[in-house]
């Protein structure tokens, strides 16, 4: 983004807004980040690029686990336990049942009640548009814009859906699973390659079965001992909680805390996030590109009879692929300004 070009006058009362940490100019932000008009995307960007020497500060902690886990209870004990111990925190979600179904069931407005209420958090549900590529765009964005209005902890909550954690585990800090104290899930977990990506593995509603929490914990440790650790100096933890009851959040806390401090110490944050940036921006270029190609008017022509040629036999899949890419070959020069903003 070329950040040469002048701010509007709304655009800086924005800008200034968020920067001191009004939770309007914030939203209004976030919902222009949000937007799909190309006027606005470009204002956004304009609005982030200005705060993006301000952004960074926050610790960024994923959560994630199934439905009916205790995602909403956990996230509200936590934030409670923070926001009394002087922080202030903001919540995004990314949904992918969002972009499928067009209603995001993060943002019932049930969810997370004590918590909406108090003057320390912001909580903003997904955009319930686009691909899940789309929504995590905007919920990395947001994540940005959350930093410059100075909240210190990001918690960004996901439904361990498909690729949905892997997507957040790419744009936080600490990824944290949460899962109930019953076998069936661990091994859904475990088979689907998640559990390499958990930092911090939270067995919740132990209140109601201590000893299946226990043996659950047990099994995890078992499986996570296997892993080579992600992070030279940490092996995940298992804790067992009780969102509900508000049991063992302080111990989360702690193990947060000790985890982003082994990260801290040696650069390896730094280094992560820098990864993380660079990860990113491929993904919006395969993003983008692929747009590009499904747009394209002659792709659309052709396609559907390249289609068939390739499935019957025809045509090779090979020489359709360079056929068709063929289309997106233009190459407009890249101005001086844009290299040097
Ligand atoms: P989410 O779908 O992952 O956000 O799950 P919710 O936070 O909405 O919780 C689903 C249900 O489990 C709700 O009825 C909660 O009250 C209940 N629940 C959450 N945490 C606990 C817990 O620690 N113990 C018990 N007994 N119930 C819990």
């Amino acid at each position: 983004m070329d950040g040469a070009n002048a701010l509007s006058a709304a655009d800086q009362t924005l800008i200034d807004g968020v920067l001191d940490r009004q939770r309007r100019a914030l939203a209004k932000s976030i919902t222009l980040i949000e937007s799909t008009r190309p006027d606005h995307q470009e204002r956004a960007q304009q609005v982030l690029f200005s705060v993006l020497p301000h952004t960074g500060g926050a610790i960024r902690v994923g959560v994630s686990g199934s439905p009916g886990a205790g995602k909403s209870t956990f996230i509200e004990a936590l934030g409670n336990y923070l926001i009394d111990a002087g922080c202030r925190l903001a919540v995004l979600a990314v949904d992918p049942s969002s972009s499928l179904s067009g209603g995001s069931i993060l943002g019932d407005k049930t969810r997370m009640e004590t918590l909406s209420q108090r003057e320390e958090a912001f909580i903003r549900p997904s955009p319930s548009a686009g691909s899940l590529g789309g929504v995590a765009e905007k919920t990395r964005e947001a994540m940005l814009l959350c930093e410059a209005a100075g909240f210190d902890v990001i918690i960004v909550e996901t439904v361990g859906v498909g690729q949905s954690e892997t997507t957040v585990a790419g744009m936080v800090d600490l990824f944290a699973l949460l899962q109930l104290p019953n076998a069936g899930d661990d091994l859904q977990a475990i088979k689907k390659g998640i559990v390499e990506i958990a930092d911090l593995v939270v067995i919740n509603k132990a209140d109601l079965n201590p000893t299946a929490a226990n043996a659950t914990r047990a099994q995890w440790k078992q499986a996570l001992r296997l892993l080579r650790p992600a992070l030279p100096g940490w092996t995940p933890t298992v804790l067992t909680i009780s969102a509900l009851k508000r049991e063992g959040v302080a111990e989360f806390w702690d193990e947060v805390t000790k985890f982003r401090d082994i990260l801290t110490a040696n650069g390896a944050l730094a280094e992560k996030r820098q990864r993380q940036a660079v990860d990113w921006m491929w993904q919006l270029i395969h993003f983008g590109l692929n747009q590009q190609f499904q747009r394209h008017q002659a792709v659309q022509a052709l396609l559907p009879e390249i289609t068939r040629q390739v499935a019957a036999g025809k045509m090779s899949p090979s020489a359709a692929a360079h056929a068709l890419l063929r289309f997106l070959n233009c190459d407009p020069p890249i101005s001086k300004e844009f290299l040097h903003a």
